[in-house]
């Protein structure tokens, strides 16, 4: 196991590269968001299955409308959407349309409502003036343009975002091969703890577990909470034994070099492959990564903010990747810097800041607690600045990289 200082792309590449999709399912479609096809999907249907007008209006020959303008033509059936044209359109004639209808047999484009004049009913049988010329095709949503059946719907690694989703609906289909959700064990370690439900004097309550919980389920994860380990090498041996059938287990706290820290040495008792357990970073400087069999390990610091902000960094891309996707580093966004920051090289920090948009720009100022210790200095930050590792100092004003957090509303 190195024992260096990695830099964070070197961890997280790392930790990547322990990470593979995993096994196929059939999910239903409203559990499938999030996930990535797991294989090609074809077409089941032609969508749309007709040319259809894209506007309520009139649809017409594009070749009559080549004359002098206005250009009258005689107004046949009404055409609502749902329902079949019966009339096969004849020159000179055209025929009411709604959006959403299939045109008629003889129509090559739609004429907008708003370009037409409605001709008095008492000058003769229905008719109305065209204004403008349209060409072949004007306002046509051609047959086909979402799908055709039998060609590839979506290809294997696609990202399966809402509109995607709507797609596979439309084509009649109710469940999608998507790898399986990974199932995300949480233990506990530490002396001081106690569970909410179960306080006592002289403890604090466990609340990385219960965070981590629901950063892992918004990530896409199952999250499954061990309990809480004591501070002995046997007791977190034997937590992380029993931890059987998942895919990553996250352990908090214990993994720094304090005389109670028995993280690594367990996981290292149950057989875990361990790659690196210092990362170049604040906060989070501890965080130990291995792999048994399938199973990934990541001991995670004890500090609340630093257990969130690892996650953000490196337990979020796992999570993506074991869903199927190929785009999973951390979002990033430019900004700019309200106010100054400073710092000794050797570290990259990730601060927590605020942002509001001003004059075309993302703003960010750093909150005005920076501890770890304490989940009060993560509630109102949306984004981490990356203040780099060998930099000293960002002026104000400094154009600086920005990670959006997901732990927001
Ligand atoms: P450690 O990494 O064990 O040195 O813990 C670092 C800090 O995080 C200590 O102040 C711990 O009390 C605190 N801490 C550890 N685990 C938790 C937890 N599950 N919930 C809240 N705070 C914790
Ligand atoms: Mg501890």
């Amino acid at each position: 196991m190195g024992t260096e200082l990695l830099a964070v792309e070197d961890a997280r590449a790392r930790t990547l590269a322990l990470a593979s999709p995993l096994p196929m399912e059939w999910a239903r479609l409203d559990e499938a968001l999030g996930r990535a096809l797991a294989a090609d999907l074809q077409a089941q249907r032609t969508l749309p299955p007709w040319d259809n007008s894209a506007m309520d209006g009139y649809a017409v020959r594009a070749a009559d409308l080549t004359g002098p303008l206005p250009i009258r033509l005689t107004v046949g059936e009404i055409i609502h959407a749902g329902q079949t044209p019966r009339v096969e359109l004849r020159p000179g004639t055209c025929a009411r349309i709604m959006t959403g209808a299939p045109l008629p047999v003889g129509a090559d484009a739609v004429v907008m409502q708003e370009r037409t004049r409605q001709v008095p009913e008492t000058e003769g049988p229905a008719a109305v003036e065209i204004l403008e010329a349209v060409s072949s095709r004007n306002f046509v949503r051609p047959r086909g343009e979402d799908a055709r059946q039998g060609e590839l719907l979506l290809g294997k690694g696609t990202p399966l975002g809402i509109p995607e989703l709507g797609l596979i609906t439309g084509q009649g289909l109710f469940s999608v091969p998507v790898p399986r959700r990974p199932r995300v064990a949480i233990l506990s370690t530490g002396d001081e703890l106690c569970r909410g439900d179960e306080p006592s004097e002289g403890r604090i309550i466990d609340t990385n577990a219960p965070t981590l919980a629901l950063a892992v389920a918004r990530a896409g994860g199952v999250p499954t909470l061990l309990g809480i380990a004591r501070d002995t090498l046997e007791e977190v041996s034997a937590r992380l034994a029993d931890a059987r059938d998942f895919d990553l287990v996250l352990t908090s706290a214990g993994v720094s070099v304090g005389d109670k820290d028995f993280v690594k040495a367990a996981l290292t008792q149950q057989g875990v492959a361990m790659d690196f357990w210092r990362v170049a970073i604040k906060p989070g400087k501890p965080l130990a990564v291995g792999r048994r069999g399938h199973t990934l390990y990541m001991g995670l610091p004890g500090n609340p903010t630093s257990s969130l902000v690892t996650f953000e960094l490196f337990v979020r891309p796992v999570i993506r990747r074991l869903l199927g996707l190929t785009d999973v580093e951390p979002p990033r966004v430019a900004g700019r810097l309200e106010g100054e920051l400073r710092k000794p090289t050797g570290l990259a920090h990730y601060v927590r800041t605020q942002a509001t948009w001003r004059e075309g720009e993302l703003w960010v100022r750093p909150l005005a607690s920076q501890t770890s210790g304490a989940l009060r200095s993560a509630s109102s930050a949306s984004h981490l600045l990356h203040f780099p590792r060998q930099a000293t100092s960002l002026a104000h004003g400094a154009h600086v990289e920005l990670l959006p957090v997901s732990w927001t509303v």
